[in-house]
């Protein structure tokens, strides 16, 4: 890949710009001057530049994969054995024309209408506390012992008495007991043994993690909750239920749910200690004075239940509520929150302008990432000039330390971030589209994608003069030409560059209402304006950087044809690209955190990393660790393979490299192993670190 060394990160972010709150009015004062109030509808031509993919997900299509066949049915689907792949047609009416739903236009004008008024984000990703991974190995590497002591929770650092057994450990679920190499160990995680101390399990994730230890408490207590106040308690249990604590098939159930009953255990008020691993975050308070936050968790690279919830992320921009503070997006296009206010403006389907004239093709896509609110280096704003990582919570900085001998040595010090900051609103870049995989799985699908053009109108009713603007720039992007490069993203696979669209008004009708004396009738007048008459302005605000930089994202001309638009790719130190290493190497490094760059930025690109000898990153501390998934061992041409849940094969690579845990003579049919997925460049996928869980 070296061929290849900078990338365009699909997405970008629209930066919030101004107080959302100064332009929430009530529906009354902004349409007030009812005399001035316009109706009609925009006649509007969509061309399109990229192939546009608009699935008709209602009616799929499937193939099997090994047969090389259509199937009729989801019945017949019901009873093969073989992996099916799906296909979809372009979306149609009824009478089988292609037609692209008017609520795909709406949706689409409106987020470009919500930039450049500054409105609220009517989506926000999750209303309830979530807990996610410590993307950053050794966090949470320190051992605690949680107790509930005359009704305060008290954290206690604790020391290792006994570490046992590294290799060859699984929880066998019939009898919920675990093994050390084929023997059954006589304890559970949370559980006091006499002499020994409490019994700590670090979930199994990889090797030198695959671990029991017994502490025993010290005497250093690491924090001290208020009186009854249960947020350790409620922390721990949600980041447990989370890891699956009693449900779902993965092997950290039973651990984890052993612990859930310690530390109920201990609420009720029994002397019984919780074992847990814990990570330290020094918030400053406004006096001045420090004080500690600390995150709970079951494992060294467990959950820990996140302390801010998405809602307060998005602060004034949440979703409008009250029909009296509506913002300008809300006001024209609606809300159904509150008591709900119906929208002024209506888009109808979009229907072709000659069928005859519509060409078609079918792509397989590469399976589309999904939008990874983990990668908080791109999507919240960085804190500090030094930070190395930080999430929705805190951030880490790296801290030289002289040791008693005189080394000098890094640390990661980690603390409070008062308030994470989104990057702004997210759209994607426009690109020529990416190179079909050439692999039918039943991961990835089959689409049927449309060239050509197509109509439709938007109906306003009763809007203003100032709104009707904005709504044609809106269309527009202010350039109503069809050569324009200037254009909107549409449909499905825009990571992808499919959708790339150009919308004219090719007219303008504005209804007037009169009342005719003589027959003592309303009298309707129509005033249609043809597309060269119409005044559009070519800018709303040259002052704003909202819209310079939809006016820069919206540009089909601003990435470079000579670099590649993709997710970001990183090397490991086994020389294999992911995702995931970009992001591991990328916060290795604590004098070069890259971030997105902004979209008005000259250098939109970014590099692709690779693994950095010097600062260690080793592959099975990285954030790919907390990917390891389940699978079973089957013959395939008389070859082993490994298939998971949603029946996907995986090659056994020979190479030692990659499973250095796996003998071949320990390998038979059925038996249950885990390992990370790797795909290789041709979208072949193999297993890494597999291990076995649970033989037959
Ligand atoms: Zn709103």
């Amino acid at each position: 890949m070296a061929e290849k060394k900078r990338f365009v990160n699909p997405y970008n972010f629209i930066p919030f710009e101004g107080n959302i709150n100064d332009k929430r009015i009530s529906r009354e004062t902004a349409y007030a001057k009812k005399s001035e109030l316009l109706s009609g509808w925009l006649v509007v031509e969509l061309t399109t530049r990229t192939p546009l993919i608009i699935p008709d997900g209602a009616h799929p299509k499937y193939w099997d994969i090994e047969k090389k066949e259509y199937i009729n049915g989801e019945d017949e689907v019901k009873c093969r054995k073989n992996d099916i792949h799906k296909e979809y047609d372009f979306f149609r009416s009824p009478d089988g024309i292609p037609t692209i739903p008017g609520s795909e236009l709406r949706g689409m004008l409106r987020s470009v209408y919500e930039i450049v008024t500054n409105s609220c984000v009517p989506f926000l990703l999750d209303e309830k506390p979530i807990s996610r991974r410590v993307p950053v190995y050794g966090a949470l590497c320190h051992h605690g012992l949680l107790a509930y002591e005359n009704d305060h929770w008290v954290l206690y650092k604790a020391t290792i008495v006994k570490k046992e057994a590294a290799n060859g450990i699984y929880v066998n679920e019939k009898d919920d007991c675990v093994y050390v190499n084929g023997k059954k160990l006589p304890y559970k995680n949370g559980e006091y043994v006499e002499d020994l101390g409490w019994v700590q399990y670090n979930i199994p994730v990889n090797k030198s993690e695959y671990s029991i230890r017994f502490l025993k408490k010290g005497n250093e207590i690491v924090k001290k909750w208020e009186i009854r106040d249960n947020e350790p308690y409620r922390a721990l249990l949600s980041a447990l239920n989370r890891d699956g604590a009693g449900s779902g098939r993965n092997s950290n159930k039973i651990p984890n749910k052993n612990l859930c009953d310690a530390l109920e255990k201990a609420k009720s008020g029994d002397k019984n200690l919780v074992p847990v691993y814990y990570m330290s975050v020094t918030r400053i308070k406004e006096n001045g004075d420090d004080e500690v936050l600390v995150y709970l968790s079951n494992s060294s690279i467990g959950r820990i239940a996140q302390k801010i919830k998405w809602k307060d992320i998005m602060g004034d921009y949440v979703p409008c509520s009250s029909t009296d503070e509506l913002c300008p997006a809300c006001l024209l296009f609606g809300t159904t929150n509150g008591k709900g206010l119906k929208g002024r403006v209506q888009v109808t389907d979009a229907t072709p302008d000659n069928v005859g004239k519509l060409t078609y093709e079918k792509h397989t896509l590469d399976i589309l990432s999904t939008p990874r609110t983990s990668a908080f280096e791109f999507y919240l704003r960085k804190p500090t000039d030094n930070a190395t990582f930080w999430n929705f919570d805190f951030y880490g900085e790296m801290k030289k330390y002289t040791l008693a001998n005189g080394k000098e040595i890094n640390r990661i010090e980690y603390y409070d971030l008062p308030e994470a900051t989104p990057r702004g609103r997210k759209m994607y870049w426009h690109s020529k589209i990416s190179k079909d995989n050439n692999k039918k799985r039943n991961l990835n699908n089959t689409v049927e994608a449309v060239n050509g053009k197509f109509r439709f109108k938007i109906y306003f009713d009763e809007i203003t003069r100032e709104q009707l603007d904005t709504l044609l720039w809106t269309i527009t992007l202010g350039d109503n030409n069809l050569n324009s490069s200037l254009q909107h993203k549409l449909g499905h696979a825009k990571p992808l560059g499919y959708g790339s669209v150009k919308l004219q008004v090719v007219e303008q009708v504005i209804r007037y209402l009169s009342y005719n004396k003589q027959n003592e009738r309303l009298e309707v007048t129509l005033n249609k304006i043809t597309k060269e008459n119409i005044n559009i302005p070519s800018r709303l605000d040259t002052k704003s950087l909202a819209e310079k930089s939809i006016l820069k994202m919206a540009n089909v001309r601003s990435v470079p044809n000579n670099i590649p638009v993709m997710y970001p790719r990183g090397e490991d130190n086994k020389n294999r690209q992911n995702i995931y290493s970009w992001f591991a190497n990328n916060r290795k490094n604590s004098a070069s955190v890259k971030i997105l760059p902004k979209p008005t930025d000259t250098d939109i690109s970014l590099n692709i990393n690779y693994y950095d000898e010097q600062n260690g990153c080793n592959d099975n501390n990285s954030m790919e660790s907390s990917n390891r998934i389940d699978g079973i061992v089957r013959i395939k041409d008389e070859k082993y393979i490994i298939v998971d849940k949603g029946k996907n094969e995986y090659k056994i690579p020979n190479n030692q490299k990659f499973n250095p845990d796996l003998k071949n003579k320990q390998l038979k049919e059925g038996i249950r192993v885990s390992f990370k997925p790797y795909i290789y460049p041709d979208n072949k996928m193999a297993v890494n670190e597999c291990r076995i869980e649970e033989e037959q």
